[in-house]
């Protein structure tokens, strides 16, 4: 074992739950490996268009025919676009195999995802938690509410989220940044809304921009949102969280960090004399020269279905199913999230008054289906978003040139409003990822088969969404109020999870309540693998809090010699 190659921790990726890991690890003094598939990319000096008008880029910031033709998977992506497409995955780069539709989509570079994601940040209700137990799907979750309480807290303190206390016990307060303001047709909806159905609640997102920071985001050199709505891009200002500007400088600082780029995990090492895991093999990107890494404790980051091939392609006398599979469970119950119903209306009034900025979040209703019991004919429920705005400005496509011209372009267009829907989907075995008998990638590692589709309880979900949110738009004064279901693949809601989940039972899931394998102590699982359930929010504040308890308890565990 060479000890150049020999560390306290490694981490496997540098996304989100990667770079929490990372500060984690290394703020508490732990020599720390993070392996990352990608390039490096550096805060600001890798961000090239990050300040670029529309007439500095070749196509004016549209995607070329060609790479559309070429790349069907990620032009779905609204994200995607040409001041973007260099943090995305090209199709063609990276196949898999889709056994069903699965519009994988993928960021491989230092920061993973966190450079696009779209920042939207709420908390886990204890209803949640519960769900799965009370309801009879997937198997009980191993931590409730509280055992997570004071890590969202802990996370969302270093992130810096905006949002408004609303007191709602179905989505709990965190601590908050100042939050960004509803404009005055989305405040009459929801006056109406919550004054016509008493079991819902209307509140402006919460999301991980810096609407007033703090000492500490100053002091890592993170400052003010802007509302640029550019953030894709990478913020020049650090204004929204990602690893690169928060967690992976902060890691840096310690001295106890050692990035590795272009360092393709293909497994993790399980030594059968040992009987316990003690490193990981990568392929390096460029020179297709594998190396091993060696430490005390892995954890692996890699993306929730990025983590199930890496936890499936590490065989060995003792796994040969894939690390810790004993129960044949993994890969399996892979869940996401239902985003096919949006609704489109006009609205009348406010004809004097528009907004000013790009705000960064919408408007809000958490889950109010099956919250406290099971009520519906269908198992769990939805999270419901809008927004209303004003349509036309600065494009009045049949203005003539000249005067009229910019008469008619001064001119907000009429109010319109958009709802969107976030439906819990249902852990299945039948929704699952496996490895390819026969197809490699250029690195020697197994093709990723995805068979994941949606069933009847998400059609009811639209249904019910669909009805609900017509009530409640109509109700709202609402006109030309239009249903429409855009019958995309699973996948494109960047949500997925499970494959990895955690319980109570070795027999029935492969994490325990710390995130730690079952059956290989050293090895713990905090992306979205390790997701039991779905819930009804946008998942990766949840991934952070989980990934800084882990670490937490993993250290600890580590000073008593229980690793
Ligand atoms: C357009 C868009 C909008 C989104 N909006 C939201 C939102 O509003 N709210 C929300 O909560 N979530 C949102 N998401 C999802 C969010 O980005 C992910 O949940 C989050 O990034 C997951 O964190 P992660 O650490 O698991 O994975 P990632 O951030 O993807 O990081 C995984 C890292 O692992 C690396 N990796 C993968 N395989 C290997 C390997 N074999 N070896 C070494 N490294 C490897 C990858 O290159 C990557 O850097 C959005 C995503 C997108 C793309």
């Amino acid at each position: 074992m060479s000890t150049i190659n020999t560390f306290d921790a490694i981490v496997i990726g540098s996304g989100i739950s990667g770079g929490w890991a990372a500060k984690e690890f290394c703020e508490k003094g732990l020599k720390t490996l993070v392996l990352e598939r990608g390039r490096n990319v550096e805060h600001k000096k890798d961000y090239p268009t990050m300040t670029s008008a529309p007439w500095e880029m070749p196509h004016r910031n549209q995607i070329p025919l060609a790479d559309k033709l070429e790349n069907p998977v990620v032009n779905k992506c609204y994200a995607y676009k040409e001041d973007t497409a260099h943090f995305f995955v090209k199709d063609t780069e990276h196949p898999y195999i889709q056994e069903k539709p699965f519009d994988w989509v993928r960021g491989y570079q230092v920061g993973g995802k966190s450079l696009i994601w779209a920042r939207q940040t709420q908390r886990w209700s204890k209803y949640d938690f519960e769900g799965p137990g009370r309801d009879g799907f997937a198997v009980d979750w191993p931590i409730r509410y509280d055992d997570i309480d004071p890590w969202y807290s802990y996370v969302e303190r270093f992130v810096g989220i905006s949002g408004n206390k609303d007191g709602v016990e179905t989505l709990p307060d965190g601590e908050f940044l100042p939050p960004w303001e509803m404009n005055c047709v989305e405040k009459e909806i929801r006056d109406r809304i919550v004054a016509e159905f008493k079991d819902r609640h209307v509140m402006i997102g919460r999301c991980a921009h810096l609407t007033q920071p703090q000492e500490h985001h100053l002091e890592q050199g993170r400052g003010q949102c802007m509302a640029r709505n550019q953030c894709y891009r990478g913020c020049p200002f650090g204004a929204y969280f990602s690893s690169n500007s928060a967690t992976l400088p902060a890691a840096a600082a310690t001295g106890n960090l050692t990035l590795r780029p272009d360092s393709v995990v293909h497994s993790i090492i399980y030594d059968d004399q040992k009987g316990k895991v003690t490193g990981v093999r990568i392929v390096d990107r460029h020179t297709k020269e594998v190396s091993e890494y060696f430490a005390k404790v892995i954890f692996l980051n890699a993306a929730a279905l990025n983590s199930n091939l890496i936890l499936l392609n590490s065989k060995s006398a003792r796994f040969p199913n894939g690390l810790g599979n004993d129960n044949g469970l993994l890969g399996k119950y892979v869940a996401f999230h239902n985003y096919r119903g949006n609704i489109s209306a006009s609205y009348e009034g406010h004809e004097d008054s528009f907004y000013f900025g790009r705000r960064p979040t919408a408007v809000m209703m958490p889950n109010f289906r099956n919250v406290k019991s099971q009520e519906m004919d269908f198992l769990r429920g939805y999270m419901t978003f809008y927004t209303a705005g004003r349509g036309g400005w600065g494009g009045a496509g049949d203005a003539p040139f000249g005067e009229e011209f910019k008469e008619k372009n001064s001119v907000p267009g009429p109010w319109g409003v958009f709802m969107m829907m976030q439906g819990e989907t249902i852990p299945k075995e039948t929704n699952f990822v496996s490895l390819s008998d026969t197809e490699k990638d250029e690195w020697g590692i197994p093709l990723l088969k995805i068979k994941v589709d949606y069933d009847e309880n998400d059609e009811k979900i639209l249904r019910d969404f669909f009805e609900q949110g017509t009530a409640m738009l109509e109700k709202a004064g609402c006109k030309n109020i239009r249903t429409s279901d855009s019958m995309q693949a699973p996948g494109l809601d960047i949500h997925e999870m499970g494959g990895v989940r955690m319980g109570k039972d070795p027999e029935t899931s492969l994490l325990n309540g710390w995130n730690q394998m079952h059956l290989c102590k050293n090895v713990f699982v905090t992306d979205g693998a390790c997701m039991t359930s779905t819930g009804t929010q946008n998942p990766s504040i949840t991934y952070m809090a989980l990934t800084a308890r882990a670490v937490d308890y993993a250290v600890k565990s580590l000073k008593d010699g229980l690793l």
